[in-house]
């Protein structure tokens, strides 16, 4: 007898910062929505500019829209994160430097309960305290996630961390999901 799939809940961070941000992550969030993976929930939509901008270097590192989303899936760890590369592919990812600009970027936030420190995968995604552009949508929709450091996403983002990054809101720009 076969198991039921069991139905494991993560947060993806997505990002964009080459040409139309906005279809970039439109069109990620609907790839997304695929056998073993079903979309949940999707935070605001965050702009802010690259991190470690040298003054003078804004047009060749544009700012970023971010956003966070929560999905269920039946896939491994590994195989959510193939899905995601997968996905990037698809969205014109191309590999330069790391940090470089890209079309879409797909991070695994968070896989359930999941720790792990692999070269491929590291659960929780490390830099979820230090990056106000994450650490805000995914207090939208998990305020009370704990961190390996043991503060709640409600705390993190009261930090003075992330409270003193530049980082705004964008009204009126929402993603749709499902069919
Ligand atoms: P950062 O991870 O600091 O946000 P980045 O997103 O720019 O940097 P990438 O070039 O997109 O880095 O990814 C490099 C590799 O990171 C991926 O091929 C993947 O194997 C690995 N990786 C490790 N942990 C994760 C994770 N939680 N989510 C996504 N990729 C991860
Ligand atoms: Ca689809
Ligand atoms: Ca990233
Ligand atoms: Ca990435």
């Amino acid at each position: 007898m076969t198991q039921p799939a069991e139905w494991v809940t993560g947060y993806l961070g997505l990002g964009s910062s080459i040409g139309e941000r906005e279809s970039h992550l439109q069109s990620a969030l609907q790839r997304l929505t695929s056998k073993g993976v079903r979309v949940v929930a999707v935070s605001s939509i965050y702009e802010s500019p690259h991190l470690g901008l040298a003054p003078g270097d804004s047009e060749r590192y544009p700012p970023h829209l971010n956003c966070v989303v929560e999905l269920e899936t039946t896939l491994s760890p590994i195989g959510l994160l193939e899905r995601v590369l997968e996905i990037e592919r698809a969205g014109g990812r191309e590999r330069a430097e790391r940090w470089s600009p890209r079309t879409i970027d797909i991070d695994i936030l968070l896989y359930g309960a999941r720790v792990e420190s692999s070269p491929r995968l590291t659960l929780p995604h490390p830099g979820i305290a230090e990056r106000a552009f994450v650490a805000l949508p995914l207090a939208e929709l998990a305020p009370d996630t704990v961190l390996r450091n043991g503060q709640r996403l409600r705390e993190i983002v009261l930090t003075d961390e992330v409270q003193r990054q530049a980082i705004w809101r964008v009204a009126g720009l929402v993603l749709s999901f499902g069919e």
